[in-house]
């Protein structure tokens, strides 16, 4: 249950794997396999029939007994992808063209390729010195699955690899997970919508659709609701609303100020806190809570997001995402950290972690990361420059070009 206060990150992010180990499976629904991208697999795939369902030639080449290499064959025909050999099968001594894809006729153990043999006037001979195991060049019939094997499990997000496995099962039609309806709310009297002029001393609500874009991203659907205004009357309309989706995504209002009213509104629907802050910068402020379902309020869970845009995009990777990919069906992952080294030299503030926006090399081998200059977390400019955000554990102060640092990918 919930344990309340500011937590470290790793506690935190404990709590966020931990209830979605928790969280029951959604309802599915059939999808077809052209618009499936991006869905969670509710039930497996299974293969139709054996995969390869022939012996399957990988070269173009001729099919032989690789016994025969070393003395002269007689090329007795051809069978390309698209069709099997029809005459008897092959003696000793002879030798089939082949194509990559088409089935090895009977009587023939492996495939030379072509770029290996001299063929003319209906005699071939493979170069010498060359050898050739039975089994070359050939995947053998069901070597890849059999009929009725599962190839993609339960819960498989349905990503290109995984879009082309089903289809080569035949699988048209997929079951999935209903994809969550998240509702976002952006709170601030500061805010104004994208569509109107902001006075000199208001700004353009941005989170709610940095926010509505990461959820798409995650897998489900964003349900932005209208701006909420500091007070709790307001407030607790826009989470009403909110509550009949499946999460809640509320952002600002979750600070030290007079009217950051968020947590308190939070509190009088009922939520209980698993935190209410985690000790990283950005988004100290953080917090994530358990709502009662009851009725049309389907919400289980709500996060309170800090209102600086890059406070709100670094909490959402960290510790809205896990959640929200497992109530999309996926089996349960945390944020994606890898590893690579530093470009440069950075000073860092010790005691608190940070997760400042960075670029990561990712098209080199060893990828190489360099922070982007930022001027705090409402730099929304840095966010964009950026492809990944650096992480500096709070018990160092310095980091040396070359040092091996964690990366958090988005
Ligand atoms: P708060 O968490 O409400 O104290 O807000 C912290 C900072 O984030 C303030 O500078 C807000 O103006 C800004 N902010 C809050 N909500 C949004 C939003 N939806 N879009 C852009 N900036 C925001
Ligand atoms: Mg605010």
């Amino acid at each position: 249950m919930a344990e309340g206060g500011v937590m470290e990150f790793d506690a935190a992010l404990a709590v966020v794997l931990r209830e979605a180990e928790r969280l029951p499976l959604g309802e599915m629904e059939t999808v077809a396999l052209p618009v499936a991208r991006g869905r969670v697999l509710a039930k497996a795939v299974l293969a139709d029939r054996d995969q390869p369902p022939f012996d399957r030639s990988t070269r173009d080449g001729f099919a032989v007994r690789a016994a025969d290499v070393d003395g002269e064959m007689e090329v007795i025909g051809q069978v390309r992808a698209g069709e099997r050999w029809a005459g008897v099968a092959m003696a000793a001594g002879e030798a089939i063209q082949i194509m990559t894809g088409a089935p090895l006729p009977e009587g023939a153990d492996a495939v030379v390729m072509v770029e290996h043999v001299t063929a003319a006037g209906g005699r071939l001979r493979v170069e010498a010195g060359r050898t050739l195991r039975a089994g070359e060049n050939v995947v053998p019939h069901g070597a890849e699955a059999r009929s009725g094997d599962v190839v993609l499990a339960e819960r498989t997000a349905l990503v290109a690899a995984e879009i082309a496995m089903a289809a080569a099962c035949g699988a048209a039609l997929v079951e999935v997970f209903k994809r969550p309806r998240v509702a976002i709310v952006a709170t601030g009297d500061e805010l104004v919508e994208i569509g109107e002029t902001p006075r000199e001393w208001e700004i353009r609500n941005s989170n709610s659709y940095g926010l509505a874009a990461m959820v798409e991203a995650a897998g489900a659907e964003a349900v932005r609701l209208p701006i909420a205004r500091d007070d709790v009357g307001a407030l607790l309309a826009a989470l009403a609303e909110a509550r009949r989706c499946d999460l809640v995504l509320m952002s600002g209002g979750v600070s030290m100020g007079e009217y950051d009213l968020v947590e308190q509104v939070l509190a009088g629907a009922g939520a209980a806190f698993f935190f209410t802050g985690v000790k990283m910068q950005p988004g100290r402020p953080v917090v994530f809570g358990q709502l009662p379902v009851e009725g049309a309020l389907r919400a289980r869970y709500m996060y309170g997001l800090p209102g600086n845009p890059v406070s709100t995009q670094v909490t959402f990777h960290c510790l809205v995402e896990p959640l929200l990919r497992a109530m999309c069906g996926a089996e349960v992952e945390g944020p994606r950290f890898v590893q690579a080294t530093l470009g440069e030299d950075v000073e860092a503030k010790q005691g608190l972690m940070r997760m400042l926006p960075a670029r990561l090399t990712t098209w080199r081998v060893r990828p190489e990361v360099r922070l982007v200059g930022w001027k705090g977390s409402g730099d929304l400019g840095a966010n964009a420059r950026a492809n990944c955000y650096a992480v500096l554990p709070g018990d160092e102060a310095g980091f040396r070009a070359g040092d091996v640092i964690s990366v958090l990918l988005r």
